[in-house]
This record gives C-alpha cells, structure tokens and sequence, in this order.
C-alpha cells in the first residue's frame, strides 16, 4: 500500500471548493485567490486534461453560429450581450498578461460560407453587427489557401480575435494558483452534512462551506441531476504539416462545423466534421474514430487542394447547454451550498474565464448575470 508523506499531508476542509481544473476551474481559482478566499480545486487528472488542452484555440467573439443566427435563437439583445461578453473575455485574459505567452497571435476570425444560404446569413449577420456597433470585416475574395478552391463564398471577419496554443494558454492560467490545484484527486460523489458540503473522493473526504462544479462535460456522472443540462459531444481534430499552406485568418467554415488554422512551425490545424456523425460523436469517451478523421482529411483536400501528411489526431469533450447559451446555476440538491458553471457549447476558450469569475461572483456576493438560471 503506498504511503503519504508528512509533506502532502492537505487541509481537508476549505470555504470554496473548485471541482475541475480546466480553464473554468482554474479561472475561477484565479478570482478566489484576488478575493483572498480559502480554497483548493480538485482535479481528477492533470490540469487542464480535459477539452482544455484539447480545443483548436481559438478566442473568437461570438458562439456557435453567426450573428443573425444567433439573434434568431436568443432574442437580439441576449446575442448582443454574449457577443460582447466574449469580447470581454478575451480583453480581461490580455489585461492579465496573455500577450505575453510565445503562441498568442492577434489573428481575426473568419466565417466563411461555403453554399448560398449560409452567405445570406453572413450578409444579414453583418449588417446587424454593424447596426449593434460592432466592428466587422467582410471579404468576397482572398489570397491565401482557403479561397484558392474555390469553395468560399464570403468571409465575415472578426477583426480584434486571437489564436493561441491551449496547453500553453492552460499553464500560464494555473500558474499562478497552481498551490491551490490538487491532481489526481478524483471526486467521487458530494452530499451535505451539517450544513457543509462533503465531498467523497479517491484521496479521501474535503469539506467546505460552498462549492463550484466546473466539470463541464462530465457532470452527469458526478450530478445525475444535470442528464439534461449538460450534454457530452466529441469534437474531434487533426494537425497536418503543410509548410506551404498559409492561412491569413482562422477560419470558421459551415457555420462552424469545420475549423481551419495555422498552428505555426508550418502546420495546420482541423477540426468538425462531427455533424456527419452527429448520433456517434456523443459521450465522454475521447477516443478519435476513422469516419470523422476520414472526413476532416477529405475536407481539407477540398479546401487546400491536395492531400498533407497528418502528424497528430486527437478528441475533446464538450459539454453543451440545452439553450446553447453558457451556464451559472445552483445545483439543487445541495441547497443553496452549491453551483455549477459551464455548458460553453463549444466555446469555453473564448467564454469560460469570464463566465467562471461571473460565477465566483454569483456564489460569494449573490449577483447574478446574463448567464445566471435559477436552479
Ligand atoms: C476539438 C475541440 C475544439 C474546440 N475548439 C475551441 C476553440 O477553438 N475555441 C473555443 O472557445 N472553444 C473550443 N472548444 C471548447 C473548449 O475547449 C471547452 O469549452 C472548454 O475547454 C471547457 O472548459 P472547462 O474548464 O469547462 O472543461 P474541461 O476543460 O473539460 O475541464 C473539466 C475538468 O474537470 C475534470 N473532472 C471531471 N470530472 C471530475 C471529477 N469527478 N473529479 C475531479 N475532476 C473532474 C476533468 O478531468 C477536466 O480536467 C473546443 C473543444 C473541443 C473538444
């Protein structure tokens, strides 16, 4: 039986409780700790091993469709403010200091139509982003290798976005807090004992005053009661080395099914398909599957026109919200002890930092904000 040292010897019990150390958890760790408050996130992996670490980088405004889609779905005034949050998220990660890591690139986003119907909704998408006062870009032609196909259409340019590499991105955001992140502690299961909230896990039992569930994709398993908040969906990409390929935005094609960018060092980064497959790329299992990487690589052979060597394939599970809009609520059978923040939909790069402070808000000064569900 191993044995535990003196030295990791950990204080079981804690005013905040983070579960998850992805860049939810870990975002919200940064804010406890400006707040000063007593806390520890648990983490069953490595920092940052779920989709964290897995996504295509992108810190892009907006959410999964376009503007005009979005205004359809969420009523105009919801899509103006969760355009602006995420442009909020991605200033209040460069007041921090994200500039200054080695893969950050000031590079717009592009949305490109690749069929008639989908460069309507740009065209439309445009003119209320203008009407909203946002800034935007709009390209009917383009040099580099997304337009030499012939494929494109339009391409409505996000002008003030950025790319990174997750990984690092994940290091530089635990940095900081890292003495407050326990790997390898796995929780088992949560409950209430006089009027505290226990936490179950493989190292043991924690105690706290309130907890933050930031386990995004994988709360089901932990919260039976989030079966039908939260839903587990694969994403699944690929990096190919095509040093001749240049991308002069990272582009964000059929309403975002596909993603396409430069990754440096002369490679480019994949990702989508999963609509192909949609019934198949669901769940928590991370594995990659020959029909969606078949896909991808077909599809980037259309776009690119030729076929690359791939280096790398891998996948990531997203947790998507029922309304597709990010998540702040209370977890009900822990009464009024406990919240859950995530259901990014795809986009916890470019949402999750500021939505997790917004939800360390909630939780410690009861404020709320657009993201905010009673239960
Ligand atoms: C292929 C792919 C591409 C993507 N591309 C982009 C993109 O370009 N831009 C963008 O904005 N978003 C993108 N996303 C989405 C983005 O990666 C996620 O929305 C974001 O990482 C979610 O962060 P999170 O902290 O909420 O969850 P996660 O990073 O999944 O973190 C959850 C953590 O909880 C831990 N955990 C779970 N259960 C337990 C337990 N019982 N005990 C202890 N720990 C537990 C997990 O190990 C994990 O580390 C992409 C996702 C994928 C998969």
């Amino acid at each position: 039986m191993p044995t535990t040292s003196y030295w990791h010897r950990d204080n079981r019990e804690h005013e905040v409780i983070v579960i998850g150390a992805g860049i939810a958890g870990l975002s919200a760790s940064r804010e406890l700790q400006r707040r000063g408050i007593n806390h520890v996130v648990l983490e069953r992996g490595v920092i940052g091993c779920g989709a964290s670490t897995r996504n295509a980088g992108y810190l892009m405004r907006g959410a999964a469709d376009n503007y005009a889609a979005a205004c359809r779905e969420f009523g105009r005034d919801t899509a103006k403010a969760l355009w602006r949050w995420s442009e909020n998220n991605l200033q209040a990660l460069r007041e921090a200091g994200i500039e200054s890591l080695r893969s950050y690139q000031a590079r717009p986003s592009c949305l490109l139509a690749v069929d008639d119907g989908e460069a309507r909704e740009l065209e439309e998408s445009r003119t209320l982003l203008q009407e909203d006062g946002f800034e935007v870009g709009w390209h009917t032609e383009g040099a580099d290798a997304a337009w030499t196909s012939g494929m494109a259409r339009v391409g409505l340019v996000n002008p003030n976005d950025a790319v990174c590499n997750p990984a690092e991105l994940i290091r530089w955001i635990a940095g900081p807090v890292f003495e407050h992140v326990r790997q390898g502690v796995e929780v088992e299961s949560v409950d209430l004992k006089s009027s505290k909230v226990s936490i179950q896990t493989n190292a043991g039992e924690y105690r706290c005053e309130r907890l933050l569930v930031c386990t995004n994709a994988f709360t089901e398993s932990l919260l039976p009661e989030f079966r039908d908040r939260i839903t587990p969906r694969r994403g699944q990409m690929l990096a190919l080395d095509a040093p001749e390929v240049s991308l002069d935005c990272a582009y964000y094609i059929n309403h975002g099914h596909e993603y396409i960018r430069e990754a440096g060092d002369g490679v480019i980064a994949l990702g989508g398909c999963r609509g192909l497959f949609a019934d198949q790329e669901v769940g928590e299992d991370d594995t990659t599957t020959d029909n969606v990487q078949g896909a991808l690589e077909d599809f980037a052979e259309r776009l690119l026109g030729r076929r690359y060597p791939v280096l790398c394939r891998w996948a990531g599970t997203m947790g998507f919200s029922p309304t597709a809009l990010p998540m702040i609520c209370r977890i009900p059978s822990l009464e009024g002890h406990a919240w859950f923040c995530g259901g990014f939909t795809g986009h916890g790069m470019s949402l999750a930092h500021t939505t997790a402070t917004a939800a360390v808000a909630q939780m410690l000064d009861e404020s709320s904000c657009l993201f905010s569900r009673v239960s």
